[in-house]
């Protein structure tokens, strides 16, 4: 199934217990408007490549388009697609005032070098500029982007503009206008969420053997702040492999290495021993942290997974045919609509002080922050257990009827 469907499924699947009219079905599951760019790079050799680059805006009922950008080989039109529609539920999942857009080029990052990756990005934001806005659709990091990045669209968005349009992108460089907490939100929230449920469940997490799938910026950072928080983090992994302790991996001590590694990978870490992808995934531990990228959790591999907690880092890392069998083995799944939205909630924070030319502090953003993560758990568990409902189908819930009832609000429907 593809990305879209796979989307489209879950929130059918909540849909279904809501009372919702056919046309507006539709609406929903369809974005608002799809944007196809060519974007030619004159590489440094001479030669000139075309990339295909991609805006999709999902729906904007509740606020501007808000979503990342993300540099892979595997993006396409539906993936991206996918990606924009799960942004529109976990906006009003945690209900932060946005809608749900992404964009993405087809490209492997790692075959370009600094100057032809700046002057791709550049060429990408300047052909879908008209589309963008700080009130109509704000861009943010995703797979391999990062605030340099973001400090690069947000110069081309502002010669384009002839204005400061910083409130144009979310992710930057403190320097250019960026948040405090931002690099760190998503794993930050990540924890927050899988320690709120921990909490609920009664156990205890110096008890809990954790097994994160991705040391990018999310996986690292969740991995960072559940071990401070006393789990024991026995497997982490990126693109060059993985890493296995049973008795607990030195978390800094590998973030630290990434620092200077090779392309900023795992590979060649000295003080762990290696394992596969499936030994991580399908490991001895108590809960599996899915943070890379989207169908790692499919029928092939959900009755092996031994984990009896998955909390959903990545964006879609669980296929309907996975999450229908770690349903029926009563493993619970945080969804990622919820377990990774502390990305764009610090993002909306960063729109907020942009828009005020007001900055706040650490301690600021942290604190609302959490707020927003534990209200948002709060309210999808308690609907999960009143209707009887997984976290996911619970989550969709909330999330399309808050977007519904700005869409009639505003006039839209009957
Ligand atoms: N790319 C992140 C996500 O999937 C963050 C988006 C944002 O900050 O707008 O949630």
């Amino acid at each position: 199934m593809s990305l879209a469907d796979a989307t489209k499924h879950f929130f059918e699947q909540a849909a279904a217990g809501l009372d919702l009219e056919p046309g507006v079905r539709q609406l929903l599951e369809t974005p608002q408007r799809e944007v196809m760019v060519q974007v030619p790079v004159v590489k440094d050799d001479g030669t000139l490549e075309v990339y295909l680059g991609f805006r999709v805006q999902h729906n904007d009922a509740r606020g501007p388009f808000k979503g990342g950008v993300r540099f892979h080989p595997s993006v396409d039109l539906d993936e991206v697609r996918g990606l924009a529609a799960l942004m529109t539920w976990k906006c009003a999942a945690v209900n932060i005032p946005y809608g749900g857009g992404k964009g993405g080029i087809a490209v492997d990052p790692f075959t370009l070098n600094k100057r032809e990756l700046k002057q791709m990005t550049r060429t990408f934001i300047s052909k879908i500029f008209p589309f963008l806005g700080e009130k109509i659709d704000v861009p943010a990091p995703d797979v391999n982007t990062n605030a340099e990045v973001m400090g690069w669209i947000v110069d081309k968005a502002n010669e384009l503009a002839h204005d400061d349009v910083r409130g144009v992108v979310t992710g930057k460089p403190i320097e250019l206008g960026g948040s405090v907490g931002r690099t760190e939100a998503t794993g930050r929230g990540v924890a927050l969420t899988t320690l709120r449920l921990l909490k609920y469940l009664g156990q205890d997490p110096a008890k809990m053997k954790v097994a994160v799938q991705g040391f990018g910026n999310n996986g690292s950072y969740t991995a960072y702040y559940l071990s401070q928080a006393g789990c024991r983090i026995v497997a982490v992994s990126d693109i060059s492999g993985g890493f296995g302790d049973d008795n607990g991996l030195d978390i800094p001590a590998m973030m630290e290495y990434c620092k200077t590694s090779d392309k900023h990978l795992l590979a060649g870490y000295p003080d762990a021993s290696p394992i596969s992808n499936e030994q991580l995934l399908e490991g001895d531990v108590d809960i599996l942290i899915p943070a890379a990228l989207e169908n790692q959790i499919t029928a092939d591999n959900a009755d092996r997974i031994k984990a009896s907690i998955v909390v959903e880092a990545a964006n879609a890392p669980t296929t309907p045919e996975g999450d229908k069998i770690l349903a029926e083995r009563n493993i619970k799944v945080v969804p990622d609509i919820l377990a990774n939205a502390g990305g764009v909630t610090v993002s909306y924070f960063e729109w907020v002080q942009n828009l005020q030319s007001f900055y706040w502090d650490e301690d600021t953003v942290n604190t609302h922050l959490t707020n927003i993560m534990h209200n948002a758990f709060d309210d999808i568990w308690n609907l999960a257990k009143e209707r009887n409902l997984s976290l996911r189908t619970a989550a969709y819930t909330i999330a399309i009827e808050r977007v519904v009832k700005a869409m009639k609000l505003k006039g839209m429907l009957l």
